[in-house]
């Protein structure tokens, strides 16, 4: 799952490249976990590196 960590600034990079809408940004990134796909486009694209994938079990 795609977590977002303390370094987010509310930059919106994320949101802006995020192809299924997933991210909001009030002041920090949140992601709406019922819409994201995993395709890590946000992870890549977040100039802080403030996004992580982490994997999860099962
Ligand atoms: S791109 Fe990174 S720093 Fe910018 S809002 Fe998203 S998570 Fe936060
Ligand atoms: S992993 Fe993909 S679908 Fe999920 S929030 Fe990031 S860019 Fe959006």
């Amino acid at each position: 799952m795609i977590v977002i960590t303390e370094s987010c600034v509310g930059c919106a990079t994320c949101m802006l490249v995020c192809p299924a809408d997933a991210i909001r940004v009030e002041g920090k990134a949140e992601i709406n976990y019922e819409l994201c796909k995993n395709c890590k486009k946000c992870v890549l694209y977040c100039p802080l590196e403030a996004i992580n994938f982490v994997e999860t079990a099962g």
